[in-house]
Parts: C-alpha cells; structure tokens; sequence
C-alpha cells in the first residue's frame, strides 16, 4: 500500500482542537483533512487527490458565496 494509511480523527468531538491525522478517506495515501462548507459545516475528509472540497462537485452555493442562480425575493405586486 503507498502512503498513508486511513487516519482518524484525533481528538473527541468536545475537544476544539479536533483535526484530522492520517491519510485520507479516498485511500490515495494523501494526508486527509477536513473540509467544511462555507458554513463551518464539516463536510468529510479531503485530499490533494479526490478533492472532494472541488465547489464543483457541489450544490452551488454550499462550498462558496457564489449564486449563479437569481435568489428571487417573492414580492406581491399588483399589476
Ligand atoms: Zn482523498
């Protein structure tokens, strides 16, 4: 097997300084780390591989400020 095994968080999940050590979910043998959507949310385990942090790969909006689609605001207007 090349490079890293799957890690594991290190840490537990009260501890503020929880992180990630070890290779990544994918099992490419690259150094995992977290990755959280523009919203802080945790999201998995990402590496210079599988990029699976690729705002590409998600929803618009999740991984950046971007809106490529017209938020509409509903207004009642009487024509
Ligand atoms: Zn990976």
């Amino acid at each position: 097997m090349n490079g890293k095994p799957i890690g594991r968080f290190v840490g537990s999940r009260m501890t503020v300084g929880r992180y990630w050590e070890g290779g990544c979910t994918c099992g490419s043998g690259e150094d995992g780390r977290e990755f959280h959507d523009r919203m802080g949310i945790y999201c998995g385990i990402t590496c210079s591989v599988c990029h699976k942090d690729d705002p590409g790969k998600w929803a618009p909006g999740i991984m950046t400020d971007e809106a490529p689609y017209d938020v509409e605001e509903q207004i009642d207007e009487d024509k």
